[in-house]
């Protein structure tokens, strides 16, 4: 799959890295980050007079580089300034932790494609990562419910970090029983129309362990897991991620490697040894859609299809401007032909409810 977008926003990137002023690093940085959110192909811009259509945020500098990638497929001018950098060496490691990110024109063509499978925007009814003002997020509960309703959906998991998070800004458990009468406060004046579920991103330690108790868990509706350190190291640590998926009262193994785009390659495990397990103790995988992380991706969400599991979909929106992200998640199921089905926020909210109840007893008896 050609992505013009994400080539030519990896090389602007990689130009910032081999600038010396604060100012024109800055300059290519957004110049890349306005080409990935690009909604359609940069060559879609190109006018009959051989010009490019203005992009807003991306200037006279990083526009030649681009007529360049446009022309030949690549950039001399990146490549010349690269190899006379003294970053050469984190450009190239940056290169290699790019694999398997979609620009923003590609989930857009991904949702258009007649041609995939899996699920589509309009069966998707809910969104089960999401952090609010509690902790490190901005957006109010009942920004959280507006956003949802405009969106179409049924309902949404407030998931803010758990309190073994600190530095995310965690929850109290006394917080969130003040979280949780907001919520019952929340339900009662949407009901029928909007759902909050009550939720918790609970943090997998290094040895595979969750930071909240079974009896804390229990207070939640649904429990996202994810790992939020040793997301560097190239041991593999397939027995950590396999602690964590057989953890009772535990839903959804959130942004399963915690991989970040050009700078963070994440947790390394034996995946398919991972995804079994997940299956077999009935965790969902979820497919993270902000754009920086995208994990899991398409590739290794087709392993975990393979296996059997179920998939969460979600934005992992810390602001309301952050939703679309889901989009993002959804393409890469697509783009994996993971069959609705299978997907639980295309799960309507009784089934959805029932299933995260029945994952909790089972786990409990
Ligand atoms: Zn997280």
């Amino acid at each position: 799959m050609r992505d013009l977008n994400g080539l030519i926003a990896g090389l602007l990137r990689d130009m910032a890295t081999a600038q010396t002023s604060t100012q024109s690093k800055w300059g290519y940085k957004r110049a890349a980050a306005a080409v990935r959110e690009l909604e359609e192909s940069i060559e879609t811009r190109l006018l009959l007079d051989g010009t490019l259509r203005k992009i807003a945020h991306v200037g006279p500098a990083s526009t030649r580089i681009i007529m360049e990638v446009l022309a030949t497929g690549a950039s001399s001018t990146v490549e010349a300034a690269v190899a006379a950098s003294p970053k050469r060496s984190d450009v190239e490691k940056s290169r290699l932790l790019r694999e398997a990110f979609l620009s923003r024109a590609q989930v857009i063509a991904a949702l258009a494609d007649p041609g995939l499978d899996g699920p589509t925007l309009a069966q998707y009814r809910g969104d089960l990562q999401m952090h609010s003002e509690w902790s490190d997020g901005s957006q109010t509960l009942d920004d959280i419910c507006q956003t949802g309703i405009k969106r179409g959906y049924a309902y949404a998991a407030v998931t803010d970090h758990s309190y073994g998070l600190p530095i995310a800004g965690g929850v109290s458990m006394a917080s969130l029983a003040e979280q949780h009468r907001d919520i019952d406060r929340l339900n009662a004046a949407y009901d029928g129309t909007f759902r909050l579920l009550k939720g918790i991103e609970a943090n997998i330690r290094a040895d595979g362990s969750v930071d909240m108790t079974l009896d804390e868990l229990r207070q939640m509706e649904i429990v996202v897991a994810a790992p939020h350190s040793v997301l560097r190291s190239p041991v593999a640590q397939t027995g950590r991620m396999i602690a964590a998926v057989s953890t009772p009262g535990i839903h959804i193994l959130g942004h399963p490697r915690g991989r970040m785009y050009g700078s963070r390659p994440g947790v390394s495990a034996d995946w398919a040894a991972v995804f079994e397990a997940a299956e077999r103790f009935g965790v969902a995988v979820e497919i993270d859609g902000d754009p920086a992380r995208q994990d899991l991706d398409f590739e290794l969400a087709e392993l975990a299809m393979r296996a059997g599991c179920l998939f969460a979909l979600d934005s992992d929106a810390h602001a309301t401007g952050e939703w679309r992200h889901a989009e993002t998640a959804i393409a890469h199921a697509r783009l994996a032909g993971i069959p609705a089905e299978r997907v639980i926020n295309c799960w309507p909210l009784e089934r959805l409810l029932d299933w995260t109840r029945s994952q909790t007893l089972a786990h409990t008896t």
